[in-house]
């Protein structure tokens, strides 16, 4: 009997795009649910990775002058180079241009053209020449390509078709059934609604498209990329229609696949009916997070609207950007990335709450404590309470209320600064050294707590104050205390 693995997953990005904050965000999501659950002894599979087949991947490596191929060797280089920047760690980086993938996307394909899941036809639609690709009718703007704002032709072209059309009622029932499936809510009744007016078959495949995974009984026709990029969710871990491997069955089925609020429709519509055409178990959870937004419009390098993530850790330091996004903004909803609201946040509850609270407690008590980590303090009421928060603040974790969290957190900041402010520490000192100590006890094992809680989020800044926390576990006896820098230089 072996255990499951959790298995997180971000979108494979599309490497049309450089990184940007838009990417740092979903990922930096993955990785905090990530070090929550290894904090607590789950194990992890966190995939992440690249979508590099497509129309729009090709033009935009030929107006570079670069082979495809190139252009997504240099891509996929800058987003792990990225992850690296933002201390994410991750178990597989998927590129959709692995032989591994692309075999068994080829399996996949030729599996259910053979049970009639995927069938020959004509795409007779809209299509934008920038794109090099058809759009669904309801997703123009005005009548124009949603990317490029250009006016679209009338194309035709022989395409394979996946019959999602047979699986709505089977898809309706799923949702019934596992009303977490899709989530946030105002996104899945949408998606419900959608499943009831009817499915119509999507194209799955492209002709006149070099730069993708050929058919293989139809190699005129490439499989078409997002069709593909699903696909990846499986492959990463070892499907393939043959028969997956032991590395597969202790991953499969995704516990949360995260995704921008854009892809909803295809992960939550289209990715489950096809995994009920593999007869795979279908995801537990599609979490589809909201923008951030800019000015408030959607962050994209391809539109010159971002702030590059390496700029500010620079600035500011990795954890001070792993903190403000899930504390400024709520998860499932959109919001503004500004840097004053950044720099605000940073100098007010990076540097005041967190950082000054931390080194005044810390500084008194290599002045006042023998070098020895104290006892817990049972008797301490404010301990206690804060103790009493970690069922709450667990649920809201694994439920990615990230936001909620934090400002738990904070909360207990408050609590710990109020005390600080209440006790006069300096009088005490003077006035009654023993209750000065019970005290630092209490502060110390708050900060302790708080610690442990702040580790996803900024993992750097919790093994420090972890290290100090532990005084005498790294101190010799009679050494001098050393003057520790602030975790948080003001700005
Ligand atoms: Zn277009």
């Amino acid at each position: 009997m072996h255990t499951k693995k959790f298995y997180i997953t971000t979108p494979l990005y599309s490497v049309e795009d450089k990184p940007h904050m838009g990417h740092a965000y979903t990922t930096l999501a993955a990785d905090v649910l990530a070090r929550h659950l290894r904090s607590r002894d789950i194990t992890v599979f966190l995939q992440t990775g690249t979508g590099e087949h497509g129309a729009g991947i090709e033009r935009t490596a030929r107006e570079r002058g670069m082979q495809p191929k190139a252009w997504c060797d240099a891509a996929a280089a800058d987003f792990r180079a990225l992850w690296k920047t933002l201390n994410v760690r991750y178990d597989n980086f998927l590129r959709t241009t692995d032989a591994a993938h692309q075999a068994a996307v080829q399996a996949v394909f030729e599996k259910l053209l053979a049970a009639g899941d995927i069938y020959r036809g004509v795409q007779d639609g809209p299509y934008c020449t920038a794109c090099g690709d058809f759009h669904d009718e309801d997703g123009l703007k005005d009548g124009k390509c949603p990317v490029h704002g250009k006016p679209l032709e009338r194309a035709r072209e022989a395409a394979y078709f996946f019959r999602l059309s047979k699986y709505g009622p089977a898809l309706q029932e799923h949702y019934a059934q596992h009303p977490d499936f899709l989530s946030p809510r105002p996104g899945a009744s949408e998606l419900d609604y959608l499943a009831r007016a009817g499915l119509r078959d999507v194209p799955v495949s492209r002709t006149k498209a070099p730069w993708g995974v050929p058919v293989k009984s139809d190699p005129d026709h490439a499989v078409h990329s997002r069709f593909e990029e699903l696909l990846g969710y499986a492959t990463g871990p070892g499907f393939t229609p043959e028969g997956a491997g032991p590395d597969f069955n202790s991953i499969w089925p995704a516990d949360v696949h995260l995704a921008g609020k854009e892809s909803h429709r295809s992960q939550g519509v289209l990715w489950p009916a096809l995994l009920l055409a593999l007869g795979l178990e279908l995801p537990r959870r599609v979490y589809a997070h909201g923008w951030l937004t800019m000015n408030g419009r959607k962050i994209s390098r391809t539109r010159g609207n971002y702030i590059k993530a390496e700029d500010v850790v620079r600035d500011y330091g990795v954890d001070a950007l792993r903190y403000f996004l899930f504390r400024e903004v709520a998860f499932g909803s959109d919001g503004e990335f500004s840097m004053t609201a950044f720099h605000r946040r940073y100098n007010f509850d990076l540097a005041n709450d967190l950082g000054d609270l931390f080194s005044r407690v810390t500084s008194m008590a290599a002045q006042y404590l023998d070098h020895r980590l104290p006892k817990r303090p049972e008797d301490s009421a404010v301990f206690r309470e804060l103790a009493s928060w970690t069922p709450e603040l667990h649920r809201n974790m694994e439920s990615l209320r990230f936001g909620a969290a934090l400002e738990k957190i904070w909360l207990g900041l408050g609590r710990l600064n109020g005390l600080l402010d209440a006790r006069k520490p300096l009088e005490l000192a003077k006035k009654d050294p023993e209750a000065l100590k019970a005290f630092l006890r209490e502060m110390i094992w708050g900060l302790r707590l708080i610690a442990g809680w702040l580790d996803p989020f900024m993992p750097d800044t919790a093994s420090r104050m972890q290290l100090q926390l532990g005084i005498g576990k790294t101190r010799t006896d009679g050494a001098e205390p050393r003057e520790v820098p602030p975790l948080f230089p003001r700005k």
